[in-house]
């Protein structure tokens, strides 16, 4: 039998933010994109919120695997002040679609921390039933960077648009010379 876990745990991240991009911190955005490429191989799955400079993040996974992340989150000097919330045995991964899922500081979730009377997102001031409700909220809140932070990012643009205008220029100069040559022909049997 699989021996499932889940592990919850916050943290405070120890950069300031960017401005953002597509919506995403950069941080946090290069953060999503190395947990998307790591861990399928590892059969993780989970779900990172990101706001008001704090980590809310959901690991599920074998348990060895779960333990090996979690030991490399750990040594990450992007966050701090690390406090794991909790440890549950699971039957199922609750966030099967997602390597890793991101929420953003969203107003589905900025309402529920009004419910429990936050105006800033203060995770360590959670008891057992908000972080319940939180990972509830995180796991049926949508994810507006689906298909967006892949290896194809923004920053490949300008090098495949100077591709596309050198193979432009060059199939241009070409024709020119194809046109020539064929002009000179012509001429000269004429
Ligand atoms: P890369 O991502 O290619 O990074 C190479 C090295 O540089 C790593 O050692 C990394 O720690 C370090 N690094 C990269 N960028 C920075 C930076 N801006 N500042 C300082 N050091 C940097 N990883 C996962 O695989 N799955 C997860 O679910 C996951 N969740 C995370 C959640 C949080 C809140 C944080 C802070 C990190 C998380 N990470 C996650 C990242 C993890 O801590 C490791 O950085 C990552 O797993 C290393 O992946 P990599 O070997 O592919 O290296």
């Amino acid at each position: 039998m699989t021996d499932l876990i889940q592990i919850t745990y916050i943290s405070r991240a120890t950069f300031e933010p960017g401005p953002r991009e597509n919506g995403v911190e950069p941080h946090v955005g290069r953060i999503l994109m190395s947990s998307r490429r790591n861990n399928p191989r590892r059969r993780l799955v989970g779900v990172l919120y990101y706001g008001d400079g704090c980590f809310f993040q959901c690991i599920e996974g074998e348990r060895a695997a779960v333990q090996a992340l979690f030991s490399r989150i750990s040594d990450d000097p992007r966050h701090t002040d690390i406090r794991v919330l909790r440890v549950r045995d699971i039957d199922v991964r609750s966030f099967n679609d997602w390597s890793m899922k991101y929420v953003p500081a969203a107003r589905e979730v900025l309402q529920q921390l009004r419910a429990f009377g936050q105006t800033r997102f203060d995770p360590y001031s959670f008891n057992d039933e908000q972080i319940e409700k939180m990972v509830d909220l995180l796991r049926t809140s949508a994810d507006p960077t689906t298909g967006q932070l892949n290896s194809t990012s923004r920053r490949n643009a300008p090098a495949d648009m100077m591709g596309l205008t050198y193979l432009a220029i060059a199939l241009s100069t070409l024709a020119l010379a194809v046109s020539c040559v064929t002009l000179a022909m012509i001429m000269e049997w004429i």
